[in-house]
């Protein structure tokens, strides 16, 4: 297999070009894709080519098969699920990442990669406010491809916790003649912990589920240690809470200083998945949604969420570096170096014993070029901004009688439902004016169940989102929601 550099030159510009068009007019495309399942698929031969193509015949079908169908996450009026950015800066330091392709599973594999992610990981953590000049081991981190991956340690964290202390091994020996495991976590939490819960044997069934209640739509404490105690009664042993800082469906924050009370009385591990929200802790003014996060065994977050870095980045941090690599750390003869690493503040780490991948992306460096190139004070100001104009938007939906504020903002997420006079069937309304929104092309939201009803989730979160893509998007709502009801 050769290759001609010259060839590889000439499209890694061609293709750079390309690239800053299509962000610079991502306007003119339409946010969701509008198509059939299985026309794209119709459009692809079904068996490889027996000779190589030219990039030329390459691109062009990219152009004319791939491009028209597909959802343009980094649209300024996409306004669906949570975002998952991609800033020019660290765009690039993908494209010097996928270039160098090293694997940076161990430190001697990648010196510089595994040392760039310690400091990169530090900085996170000075930015969000988890360690600080004071306490600048708090917490260490590791990035890990998802947010699922992150939570998926961390219930295998509290799982081999709990059997430890029973005097037992899982890792090793099964969870066989183990006792049943319970973990709680909020009734809006996100699928990826029952998921985990599953996946380490542990049983989704085992995963408790708690009622939300108040200002920010937190998990019942009393109903939580309710759960407790009736597990604790039938002879289960309650392992860990798993607490949402920016529940899924609506943004919900549980109570961390009351919830570590409860994990502290009950000697249960408490890990905070803040997966969209974290970002916002750049912010000093919204630390309150998480006050208490300094009792957390380990919290994750995705900076390729709202904090803009390139999809995919996940920091996953712990206050124990030690259990984490007892639980997932694994040294076969292939993979052992003579590097020393036992001392406790031994730079030298191999960070595929911090994860559940053995071979690992170099991502710290996107992290690095994105971090540099805005500084704090740019990401601090533009989710100060998405969160104004969520606000703003939760004014207009308040003061509108053709609409409910189902779920009052938090932070830039909100829901709502249209209610026009005269319609009776609300929920069909609504399933249908999300279609109709969706299919009009140049916005784009999806749903959610909230209190046994289908409401409209709407968050802003794009790096190229202002604020008249919000005020734009409202008159669509409510063109939408006329023409509607109009047909009713
Ligand atoms: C997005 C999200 C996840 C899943 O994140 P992945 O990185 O896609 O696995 C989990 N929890 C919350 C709260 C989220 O917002």
């Amino acid at each position: 297999m050769s290759y001609d550099w010259q060839e590889f030159r000439h499209w890694a510009h061609q293709i750079s070009d390309w690239a800053s068009d299509y962000r610079q007019n991502i306007k003119s495309y339409r946010v969701r894709a509008v198509l059939k399942p299985g026309s794209v698929l119709k459009k692809i031969p079904e068996y490889p080519p027996k000779s190589g193509e030219s990039m030329d015949t390459i691109f062009a079908d990219f152009k004319n098969i791939i491009l028209p169908n597909i959802t343009h996450w980094q649209h300024p009026s996409f306004f669906a699920y949570f975002p998952a950015n991609a800033s020019p800066a660290s765009v690039l330091g993908e494209y010097v990442t996928a270039a160098m392709a090293v694997n940076s599973l161990l430190w001697q594999t990648s010196p510089a990669a595994s040392e760039l992610e310690t400091r990169m990981m530090e900085w996170l953590a000075y930015g969000v406010g988890i360690c600080t000049s004071e306490t600048p081991k708090r917490f260490q981190g590791v990035i890990h491809d998802s947010a699922s991956s992150a939570t998926f340690a961390a219930v295998v964290m509290m799982r081999e916790r709990v059997f430890n202390q029973l005097g037992k091994d899982a890792n090793k020996d099964g969870l066989f003649h183990g006792p049943v495991l319970r973990i709680y976590g909020c009734e809006h939490a996100h699928s990826s912990i029952e998921k985990a819960i599953g996946m380490a044997g542990i049983g989704r069934s085992n995963y408790c589920p708690i009622t939300t209640t108040g200002e920010h739509y937190g998990l019942n404490p009393t109903l939580l240690k309710d759960a407790i105690e009736r597990d604790l009664a039938k002879g289960f042993k309650p392992a860990g809470i798993i607490a949402s800082i920016g529940s899924t469906g609506i943004g919900g924050c549980d109570n961390l200083e009351d919830l570590s009370k409860i994990a502290l009385q009950y000697n249960l591990f408490l890990h905070v998945d803040a997966a969209w929200a974290g970002s916002a802790m750049l912010c000093d003014e919204f630390r309150v949604l998480w006050q208490g996060i300094e009792h957390a065994d380990s919290l994750v977050f995705n900076p390729h969420k709202w904090m803009g870095v390139h999809f995919d980045c996940s920091a996953f941090f712990v206050k124990d570096p030690k259990e984490l690599v007892a639980t997932l750390g694994f040294e076969p003869e292939y993979l052992k170096t003579n590097i020393t690493q036992d001392a406790d503040n031994s730079p030298a780490i191999d960070y595929s014993k911090w994860s559940i991948q053995l071979g690992r992306r170099f991502r710290a460096l996107k992290l690095w070029f994105h971090i540099r190139t805005y500084g704090l004070d740019s990401m601090q100001s533009m989710i100060r901004n998405h969160v104004a104009w969520a606000s703003w938007l939760g004014k207009q939906i308040q003061d509108h009688d053709h609409f409910r504020l189902t779920s009052r903002p938090i932070l830039s997420m909100l829901s709502f439902q249209a209610s026009p006079p005269g319609v009776q069937d609300i929920e069909s309304f609504n399933h249908q004016l999300l279609e109709n929104l969706n299919d009009q092309g140049s916005i784009y939201l999806t749903k959610t169940i909230f209190q046994g009803e289908t409401v409209i989730r709407f968050q802003v979160g794009s790096l190229e989102t202002r604020f008249e893509d919000v005020q734009q998007a409202w008159k669509i709502i409510c063109k939408e929601t006329a023409i509607l009801t109009q047909k009713h």
